[in-house]
């Protein structure tokens, strides 16, 4: 069974429109993302930055258009993504320790019919140090701090041992050495061959940390490596006149 269909990008979006009510969310996207680079979204609030993600992993339905990842539909490569939300957009009640949080990021390869055995609860656990946060494993999630719980969602993308990783603002409200931290291991995952993208919030560190940008105002302003597309033209285009070019 062959459907592969533009293999060469990492995740390629043709033609997509998404709408809530009437205004469109999202206008006629066309976007390209080769494998291997770590690439931020930006845009102002409310430009379609969280819209695009669901759409590219099966949460909102488009009304025109098609999403491909590694030249398949989602649906075939669905355990080669690993996806952390927005932290707002996640109810923190839910009682459910920080190793269960992670061991569900095990489920797309056991299947949930088959109980995690010691080897998940290592690869867990493993993953839990490497955010920093092995002391924790025992913690409701509810009762950790905001930075904290970012952590532990990374841990949930980074057991899955995906191919594309796809973050929701991960550095919103977290403190500088969370911050550091995450960004160390998705580079360390752009730098083993992963993609990563993220929504970014944070112009004046788009240059130090992402190699690839794609700039979103309801419609694709720009995108390609972002020594090319990050100029004063397609901040302006973006963001209308409230931002200047910020360098790092
Ligand atoms: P961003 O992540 O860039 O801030 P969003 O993708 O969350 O933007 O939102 C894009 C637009 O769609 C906004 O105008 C927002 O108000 C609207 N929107 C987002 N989610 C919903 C929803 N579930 N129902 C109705 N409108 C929505
Ligand atoms: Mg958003």
């Amino acid at each position: 069974m062959s459907q592969l269909h533009e293999p060469q990008f990492a995740l390629h979006v043709e033609d997509l429109t998404v709408t809530y009510g009437a205004a469109p969310a999202l206008w006629d996207i066309d976007l390209d993302v080769p494998p291997g680079v770590m690439a931020a979204i930006v845009g102002p609030n409310g430009s379609g930055k969280s819209t695009l993600l669901k759409a590219v992993l099966g949460l909102v339905a488009p009304v025109a258009g098609h999403v491909r990842l590694f030249g398949q539909p989602l649906d075939a490569v669905r355990n080669r993504v690993g996806y952390v939300p927005q932290r707002s957009s996640v109810d923190w009640d839910f009682p459910t320790d920080v190793r269960d949080v992670v061991m569900m990021g095990l489920y797309g390869q056991l299947g949930w019919f088959r109980r995690p055995g010691a080897a998940h609860r290592a690869r867990a656990m493993a993953a839990l140090a490497a955010v920093g946060m092995q002391d924790y494993a025992d913690r409701q999630i509810g009762q950790l701090s905001g930075g904290q719980q970012q952590r532990v969602f990374i841990a949930r993308a980074l057991v899955q041992e995906a191919d594309l990783y796809i973050l929701d603002e991960p550095m919103a409200g977290v403190d500088r050495p969370t911050e550091d931290i995450i960004i160390a291991l998705l580079q360390d995952l752009r730098d083993r061959g992963k993609t990563v993208i993220v929504v970014h919030h944070d112009l004046s560190t788009v240059e130090r940390y992402f190699d690839w940008l794609v700039m979103l105002n309801t419609r694709i302003i720009a995108q390609g490596p972002v020594a090319e597309v990050y100029t004063p033209e397609t901040l302006r285009e973006t963001y209308g006149h409230r931002v200047a070019l910020v360098k790092a």
